[in-house]
């Protein structure tokens, strides 16, 4: 059922939540857009303005690598001004509520956690660019250090000190290995809850996107909250294509 209005879609889903035992939230870069952070396939999203750099390409030439370093510094002032919005602040009530174990993520902006969500209960599919890490050795650098390593090295992307490895911020970029525990804990998630909850996702990456399928599969009532349709709405039991931040807020308890 597609919701006629926002009236509809806010009692509807209120409804559905209260009837719920287990919510699964699984986010896309929708539900950050108010929070100042473009998402890639709306008019004017990244995606028409940057090809994405491939990890085979960041792994086989030191200019992609300086290239995908100032991409990412372009937008910090996005991401380090970012705070969560009404989404995130209504997903972390329903968290604090115990209805919420987990809320999957296909975002990197680490605004779940800022919410208040634990870090070990968000599950993050696509990784996070708030900080780096090291791809032989996995140790952890700040973004500050790797700029300052670039800016004194006439825009030199940094290896890794410790093992030469190469530095990248710690997503998964395309053509990258999914992260194997956060898909299992998607997986189970998706699962074992009744009500799952896909916010802001175009739906369109694989194999992300099979967790709302496999959740209705598994017997769970299937809500889409997306501005534009998705090829999912059909076998969902409601679809919202309002606000999110306008749909979610009367969930924030404070
Ligand atoms: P997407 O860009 O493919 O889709 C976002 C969807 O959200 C669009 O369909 C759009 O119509 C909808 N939307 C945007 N603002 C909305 C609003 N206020 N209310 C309702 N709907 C709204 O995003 P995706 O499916 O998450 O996939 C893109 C990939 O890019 C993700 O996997 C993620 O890794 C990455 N990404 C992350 C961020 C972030 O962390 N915030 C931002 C951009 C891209
Ligand atoms: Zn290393």
């Amino acid at each position: 059922m597609i919701a006629p209005d926002l009236d509809t879609a806010i009692a509807r889903l209120t409804d559905m939540v209260n009837a719920a035992r287990t919510i699964v939230p699984f986010t896309g870069a929708g539900i950050s857009t108010e929070c100042g952070i473009p998402d890639f396939r709306s008019p004017g999203g990244l995606w028409t303005k940057n090809k994405p750099i491939l990890f085979e390409e960041f792994l086989a030439s030191q200019e992609a690598r300086n290239e995908s370093w100032r991409r990412r510094f372009a937008m910090e002032e996005h991401f380090s001004m970012a705070r969560p919005g009404r989404g995130h602040l209504a997903l972390a009530s329903l968290y604090r509520s115990g209805k919420v174990p987990a809320v999957v993520t296909q975002n990197i902006d680490n605004l779940h956690q800022a919410s208040g969500i634990a870090p070990e209960d968000v599950v993050e599919l696509h990784g996070n660019t708030t900080f780096a890490h090291c791809l032989d050795c996995n140790r952890r650098y700040e973004l500050s250090w790797v700029r300052q390593r670039m800016e004194a090295a006439n825009g030199c992307a940094p290896d890794c000190p410790a093992c030469g490895g190469f530095i990248k911020t710690a997503t998964v970029s395309f053509g990258q290995a999914m992260p194997d525990a956060a898909m299992q804990r998607a997986q189970d998630l998706s699962q074992a809850c009744d009500l799952f909850l896909a916010i802001g996702s175009s739906l369109v990456v694989w194999p992300a996107a099979g967790f709302p399928l496999m959740a209705k599969r598994h017997g769970a009532r299937l809500v889409i909250v997306n501005r534009e349709p998705t090829d999912f709405d059909d076998i969902a039991d409601l679809v919202v294509r309002q606000d999110i931040g306008t749909v979610f807020e009367p969930l924030i308890v404070h």
